[in-house]
């Protein structure tokens, strides 16, 4: 068989923790496996070399900052191979430029053109442990760029469909999904499975156990995860296809406190106004998220919607650069909110469901600004203040709990 085990951050903080990721990766490879394994930097790493640059240049090129972010990962790999062959085994640690992981040139959040797998195939054909850096990839430039935030998952979901691996396993610091963030929700359930459709929405809606593109890739090429504690040996949960669990109405709930809202007031209510506005805000690689439309009035409308607080300077700026031609009076923005979402397949053809969630918040005495529904997820708008209580209040309301 041929694995592949990624391990995030936390499970690789210390020596102690190397060394037990590097056993437990040896157990397979002794039982006869192929073992490729993908590491995340070393606990807080990532976080402690972004304030660093912040330190040195709070406008540094997101290049430069890719260049730094990078050698996270490199710290982890080498390390890691040299506590497995420091247990006599061999191992080697490989970087993206080694591997060849081609990634688009968007520096800070790149996606995955095409991995190479000679290498990887090659040192494990000569019977070592492949020890890959994980968040990583290199553009056409030969530069070295970052694939956002949680990252590495998508680089061993991408491993793995590459050597059509037998199994891709991501051990974290929790036993597996749960129907809410466990950290925050003590009762949240675990789940035994879920589908890849419902855990791209948890994904891309706040629940970063899994990075959303590593549940894309892995829906595209019918790669199936197993989400598991890399402290215990509980089972942890299965993403696939399809769950064969009787359908909840609801499978989870997940948070988004990187959220900020902006209000454009008194534009022209006219054709075209919208498709200016958010065409502007496109180009310069902004993402809306939300959106709310005032009725007109008096020959003018509100629109207001949701970027990620990340992007809130810069969306600033963009629209106060093209105010005029935008036919914007004024621009407000509120940085304290949070997005709530409810996520579920069941409730597709279930009419009552949004009702049942705006009474949760109702009950809890959370007030809701903003609404954005699909099929299978109901997202509201809260004040920051209120985002964990509200989704306790809607956990429960949905009986989602032990
Ligand atoms: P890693 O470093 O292993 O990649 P992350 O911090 O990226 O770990 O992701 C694991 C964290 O995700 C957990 O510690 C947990 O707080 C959080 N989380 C958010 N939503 C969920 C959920 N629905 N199920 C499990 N964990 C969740
Ligand atoms: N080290 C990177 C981060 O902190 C990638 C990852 O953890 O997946 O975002
Ligand atoms: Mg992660």
């Amino acid at each position: 068989m041929l694995i592949v085990k990624k391990f995030g951050g936390s499970s690789v903080a210390d020596k102690e923790r190397i060394f037990r990721v590097a056993k437990r990766c040896i157990e397979d490879y002794r039982a006869g496996n192929d073992v490729v394994v993908v590491l995340s930097a070393m606990g807080d790493t990532t976080d402690e070399l972004l304030a660093k640059a912040k330190d040195i240049n709070p406008n540094a090129t997101k290049r430069e900052l890719d260049m730094l972010l990078t050698t996270g990962e490199q710290i982890s790999v080498s390390l890691m191979a040299m506590a497995m062959n420091s247990l006599g085994v061999p191992a080697i640690s490989l970087n993206a430029f080694q591997v060849e992981m081609h990634s688009t040139s968007c520096y800070g959040n790149a996606r995955f053109k095409k991995i190479d797998s000679e290498r990887i195939q090659h040192e494990l054909d000569s019977k070592k442990i492949v020890v890959v850096t994980g968040f990583q990839g290199v553009n056409k430039y030969e530069d070295y760029t970052t694939l956002g935030r949680g990252g590495s998952d998508t680089t061993a979901v991408a491993i793995a469909a590459a050597l059509h691996a037998d199994s891709c396993e991501i051990y974290t610091d929790v036993d597996g999904i749960y129907t809410a963030d466990p950290r925050v929700v003590p009762n949240a359930r675990k789940l035994t499975e879920i589908s890849y459709d419902e855990m791209l929405e948890l994904a891309s809606l706040g629940a970063r156990v899994l990075h959303n593109r590593s549940v894309e890739m892995a829906k595209k090429y019918g790669v199936q995860l197993v989400v598991r504690s890399s402290l215990n040996r509980t089972e942890g949960t299965i993403v696939k296809e399809v769950v064969k669990m009787e359908k909840l109405l609801v499978s989870g709930v997940a948070t988004d406190k990187n959220t900020a809202r902006i209000s454009v007031i008194g534009i022209e209510d006219k054709p075209g106004v919208a498709f200016r506005i958010f065409n502007t805000l496109a180009r310069k690689n902004i993402n809306v998220d939300i959106i709310l439309q005032s009725v007109g009035r008096d020959g003018t409308k509100d629109i207001s919607f949701t970027v990620a607080e990340d992007d809130i300077t810069d969306a600033i700026r963009i629209l106060e650069e093209n105010k005029e031609a935008l036919t914007i009076k004024e621009i407000k923005h509120k940085e304290d909110v949070a997005k709530l979402s409810i996520v579920g397949a069941g409730m597709m053809s279930n009419p009552g469901v949004a009702a049942q969630m705006f009474e949760a918040l109702y009950n809890a005495g959370v007030n809701i600004n903003m609404i954005s529904t699909s099929e299978i997820r109901i997202t509201v708008l809260v004040d920051e203040h209120d985002i964990d209580r509200a989704m306790r209040a809607v956990h429960d309301g949905f009986g989602l709990g032990d």
